[in-house]
């Protein structure tokens, strides 16, 4: 069996893993790295793979998966609500390479081709990807997150962004028995996560603050899964909230797919008493009728997030509340960090109060080590984290093999 790792190979981003086994090629995943700007996307493979795996919507593991079918036909496999996540993001992904004037290796017609030519699988559905075997199963990363178990020489799990804690949205990462190569995530392979819970309570705790002292709270949030994950643990304060940008629609999205998260009928309950925000003029009422604004984009790279920070810039009695990562040098990094929005030519002062709860949907290095015990696999790959050969030295020391494969490189296995 030959793995080549296309992309996100010892980095975050871009991720691409081929996979060769019985006279069958099978692509998982095909992203674009979106930081720094251009965004770069994953290379096409040398031949045409029979089949293609999305574990999931974000774009650093579906951006790219347009590229494909201006090549070649060949089938997609992913969960039903991936497919309709993918498919917003990419739409908005052409929008915006349109407006800064990027050039993209496909446009809509190559996106209209692959959502045709994709087949929507549940959860432990066998399905055939050449002459391989294959089934998904749930990786708790966001609603339709999925590992990919592909059965051909030896077994071999592909994690995708995987998170093996519940949440309030997800039940956590369900995992297959049987495991012979293990294609591991590392986000935090290398890096300490703060407990969630505590994180969560905190969250909690300021959120309470702004509405008894009347102020606001800006909370900017990833479209997909974060916006309703933070709904779900803002809940009881439904009625102070006003959801607005995009994660207005993946919302949606999710909540049309309820049988993908731990909890539908709360979602509902929660949607039906924010508010929803769809113009200039709504965005007015919002700051005056609701002290929570939760909007994408989650790193204030765009969106009518802007138009809320405007206002509230200078604002000692408002609050700024990040909900995950930011890589470095985005909008939002400059804001927690130096206290200035920069972006687009438009550059001010921040003088509110800035937060930052980090509420990962990755699992913890823990986590990961738990993976590779319960998997058990004897050979593991470890991919899409910045210290993935640290990670894979530490692997050897439980005596198994263990590989940090560089963009490009093809192994054996
Ligand atoms: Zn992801």
């Amino acid at each position: 069996m030959k793995l080549t790792v296309l992309g996100a190979g010892r980095e975050v981003g871009k991720s691409a893993v081929l996979m060769e086994s019985r006279n069958s090629r099978i692509l998982m995943d095909y992203g674009v790295k979106i930081r720094p700007e251009p965004p770069e996307y994953a290379p096409l493979p040398p031949e045409k793979p029979d089949a293609v795996v999305i574990s999931h919507a974000h774009l650093d593991h579906s951006g790219a998966l347009p590229r494909l079918y201006g090549k070649w036909k060949l089938p997609a496999y992913m969960t039903d609500v991936t497919l309709n996540l993918t498919q917003l993001l990419i739409e908005d992904s052409i929008k915006i390479a349109k407006k800064e004037g990027y050039k993209m290796p496909f446009s809509e017609v190559e996106l209209a081709k692959a959502v045709k030519q994709t087949n929507t699988i549940n959860y432990g559905q066998p399905f055939k990807a050449g002459n391989l075997n294959c089934s998904l199963f749930d990786a708790g990363h966001i609603p339709g997150s999925a590992s990919v178990l592909v059965k051909g020489d030896k077994n071999l799990l592909y994690t995708g962004d995987i998170h093996n804690e519940p949440t309030s949205l997800l039940r956590g990462a369900r995992l297959p028995k049987g495991v012979d190569v293990l294609v591991t995530e590392s986000t935090y392979a290398g890096r300490n996560r703060v407990p969630r819970e505590k994180e969560e309570e905190k969250l909690i705790e300021s959120v309470e603050e702004v509405i008894a002292e009347g102020e606001t709270a800006l909370i900017p949030a990833f479209a997909v899964g974060r916006a309703q994950e933070v709904l779900l643990l803002l809940e009881k304060y439904a009625k102070y909230i006003a959801l607005d940008g995009m994660a207005k629609k993946a919302t949606g999205i999710v909540s049309s797919h309820g049988h993908r998260i731990k909890d539908a009928k709360k979602l509902q309950g929660v949607l039906d008493k924010i508010m929803w925000v769809r113009s200039e003029k709504g965005r007015a009422a919002a700051m005056k009728n609701r002290p929570i604004i939760l909007s994408s984009a989650g790193m204030l790279s765009g969106g009518p997030i802007i138009s809320y920070l405007r206002r509230i810039a200078d604002d000692k009695e408002a609050r700024i509340m990040f909900t995950g990562y930011l890589v470095e040098d985005s909008p939002g990094w400059g804001v927690l960090n130096n206290k200035v929005y920069n972006n687009e030519g438009e550059k001010f002062d921040i003088n509110c109060r800035v937060e930052q709860y980090e509420l990962s949907a990755h699992a913890s290095r823990e986590g990961l080590m738990r993976i590779i015990e319960e998997t058990n696999p004897s050979q593991v790959v470890c991919v899409h984290g910045d210290s993935c050969e640290q990670f894979a030295k530490e692997i050897r020391k439980t005596g198994r093999e263990a590989f940090a494969p560089a963009n490009g490189e093809t192994i054996e296995l």
